[in-house]
């Protein structure tokens, strides 16, 4: 197991529109290995495999709150919103590929959903409260599409600002 450098806004990696994944291969068991362990270290609630670069359908959460509760790691490969409710929640969201910053975004409360799991098995699940909006954040990230996308356009020039300054520090200090 490695843990992956993230890769950070902007970036045209993050903008991609990411490609089915045909097989669960061994590449494909420890890509997810590779990035559960990553998202745990980070530590996050979700993690994409763009975000490590790898342009392909797949992310990995653990939403679970409690801190004494046993860890609930989900693999999500080739992932798709069956349904989603038509009332709404708002959630201060962030994301690994902008640290430190988090902004409101509404989405639908409820989500139906339809992967593939490591076994090759196709699931379905039903997610509400954090679990519904770390799976939309996700899958938006195979599309290309970014949480700042959700926000207003003021909000987002001053994210992409300060994500440029944070870059050009963090390549001075490298
Ligand atoms: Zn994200």
């Amino acid at each position: 197991m490695t843990l992956r450098p993230i890769i950070l806004h902007p970036d045209p990696r993050l903008k991609k529109l990411c490609s089915p994944i045909g097989r669960v291969t061994p590449d494909i068991e420890s890509l997810a290995a590779d990035m559960l362990a990553t998202m745990y270290e980070a530590p996050g609630v979700g993690l994409a495999a763009p975000q490590v670069g790898v342009i392909q359908r797949l992310f990995v959460m653990d939403c679970t709150k409690d801190p004494e509760a046993p860890p609930k790691p989900m693999v999500l490969i080739n992932p798709e919103i069956l349904w989603q409710s038509d009332e709404p929640n708002t959630y201060e969201e962030g994301c690994l590929s902008f640290p430190d910053l988090y902004a409101e975004v509404t989405r639908p409360a409820q989500v139906r959903a339809e992967w593939t799991d490591l076994g090759g098995k196709r699931q379905t699940g039903d997610f509400e409260g954090l679990w519904a909006t770390c799976l939309q954040h996700e899958l938006d990230h195979l599309n290309g599409v970014l949480f700042i996308d959700h926000i207003g356009p003021m909000k987002r020039q001053m994210f992409t600002r300060k994500m440029v300054k944070l870059k050009r520090e963090r390549a001075r200090e490298a």
